[in-house]
């Protein structure tokens, strides 16, 4: 079996029973139809933090193998969507205050809570982005 390096945010959460309505509703600016996760490649992955699985760029959403494989495998595929969602709140972030604001305000927040003795997991679990990226995620999986 040939490995996949890619596919569409659509896919995997029309996969898991999730309808793209609810996502629609839920991220109004994202078209969900148009956004790729592909494989973080090695170097990407370097620059990342121990149990990140994924990451939003402005050029799309790049993944961890391990994601790769839940989507190859169809072995996860609520989790996969969650996540999926998850990072397609992020491209909702960045269309609605721009590239340079969204990471601003982000580096910004992080510093200051890490300033403050939070640890890493701590700080970037409690960034404003990151929790309503994983209150709309859980929201939008749970009402299938
Ligand atoms: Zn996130």
């Amino acid at each position: 079996m040939s490995r996949v390096s890619s596919f569409l945010a659509s896919e995997a959460i029309e996969r898991a029973g999730v309808s793209l309505d609810a996502v629609r509703d839920a991220l109004p600016s994202v078209e969900s139809d148009t956004v790729f996760v592909r494989q973080a490649g090695m170097i990407m992955r370097r620059t990342w933090a121990t149990g990140v699985l994924a990451v939003t760029t402005p050029w799309g959403v790049f993944a961890h193998p391990r994601v790769m494989w839940w989507w190859q495998s169809g072995s996860n595929d609520r989790n996969l969507a969650e996540l999926v969602i998850h990072e397609l709140v992020h491209v909702e972030q960045l269309n609605n205050v721009g590239l340079v604001k969204h990471a601003t305000k982000y580096l910004s927040d992080y510093l200051r809570a890490r300033r403050a003795g939070l640890t890493h997991q701590q700080a970037y679990l409690g960034l404003d982005a990151e929790i309503e990226a994983r209150q709309i995620a859980r929201r939008v999986v749970a009402s299938v």
